[in-house]
């Protein structure tokens, strides 16, 4: 580990927006740096808070500022315009690292995905790609078309790492044997938080256990969820601690909507200690699921949701919040905009 002590820098050192901090920094893949707290973009994009597009980028590049290298986003969040806007913004662009996804199957799809990604925020080069929502071996082998583009894309620079994000303990295993097989994936970013929430075949040891294998392979890690989108804020500090104190993730990706909620993440991860203003805000700060009256009860959500999280009930969408990861793919999909996390 190393800290990043030049980060966010001033070149004149004027006026600076945001104080930098000292984030401590770990290499995910060969010659790819990240500060260990990564901003999640989806938090305030559309999809999600869908805060005002100037205050979005706004947001991002006070993250950027402050000193957090990493972000995350994805073709199906529609949001690199968002990113763009926030690399405009902020003091080093240069040194951001931008990780995407997509749910792309073929080649076309995969090569598509790439240079939406490079239009659309700006950047030549989009640091780790990876496949989307991936649930076992099988499924990353029936991706061997997209994947095989990545890496062609890795092998002339225009992606640097290549990965898959997950749900499921059995993609992580899948992403293993992968690499064992000689087919060289670099990163992961699966779902990884105290309470095993969102994990769709196992627990919380079961996914450490897989995690563990992956990383003895030379794997980087990113995790989400690790505050389980948002059941444990009112338990944050331990759900922060679980996941940093595991040895197992080199990043832990964060949605933030705020100056505030940047600023005490930050705290957390430099101190191990949130502001007590913002202790006792998480406390009292919950999340939900909000399915509006006028759902016709057409049932796309239910098909999309991965998590099993909702049902057709009395001609309507109803959720198991016990399930439900507060992600916010539903939403999307919905004929009627019904949705919405909020
Ligand atoms: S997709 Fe929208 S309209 Fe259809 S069941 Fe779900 S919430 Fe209702
Ligand atoms: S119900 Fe919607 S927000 Fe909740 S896990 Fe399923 S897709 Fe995500």
């Amino acid at each position: 580990m190393q800290i990043d002590a030049n980060y966010g820098m001033n070149s004149n050192n004027e006026n600076p927006r945001a104080e930098r901090c000292a984030l401590e920094t770990t290499e995910i893949a060969p010659k790819l740096t990240v500060t260990r707290l990564c901003i999640g973009s989806l938090t305030v994009s559309p999809m999600q808070a869908s805060l005002p597009r100037d205050r979005a980028c706004e947001v991002l590049a006070y993250a950027f500022d402050r000193g957090i290298n990493f972000t995350d986003t994805a073709q199906y969040y529609e949001n690199y315009d968002i990113i763009k806007g926030a690399l405009s913004r902020c003091r080093a662009p240069e040194r951001v690292v931008i990780s995407s996804k997509t749910y792309a199957y073929t080649r076309e799809d995969a090569e598509k995905a790439v240079e939406e990604a490079r239009k659309k925020t700006g950047r030549d080069v989009i640091d780790i790609f990876m496949l989307h929502e991936q649930e076992s071996y099988e499924t990353l082998r029936g991706h061997m078309a997209a994947l095989d583009c990545l890496f062609e894309y890795r092998a002339r620079g225009i992606i640097r790492a290549v990965g898959a994000s997950m749900h499921h303990v059995a993609a992580v295993r899948g992403a293993s044997l992968l690499r064992r097989r000689g087919i060289p994936l670099d990163v992961i970013h699966p779902i990884f938080n105290k309470a095993g929430i969102g994990i769709a075949d196992g627990t919380a040891e079961d996914m450490a256990d897989a995690i563990r294998e992956a990383r003895s392979l030379g794997i980087g890690v990113f995790a989400m969820k690790s505050l389980g989108g948002g059941h444990l804020f009112s338990s944050a500090a331990e759900a922060f601690d679980f996941v940093l104190d595991s040895g197992l993730c080199d990043a832990v990706a964060v949605g933030m909507q705020s100056e505030e909620e940047i600023d005490s993440n930050i705290s957390y991860f430099e101190k191990r200690k949130f502001p007590a203003e913002a202790e006792k805000i998480l406390k009292e700060k919950k999340r939900r699921l909000l399915i509006e009256e006028y759902c016709v009860g057409c049932g796309s959500c239910v098909e999309r949701c991965r998590q099993k999280a909702l049902a057709i009930k009395d001609s309507r969408a109803s959720v198991d919040m016990s399930r439900c990861v507060l992600c916010a793919y539903c939403a999307k999909i919905c004929p009627m905009f019904a949705i919405k996390v909020i």
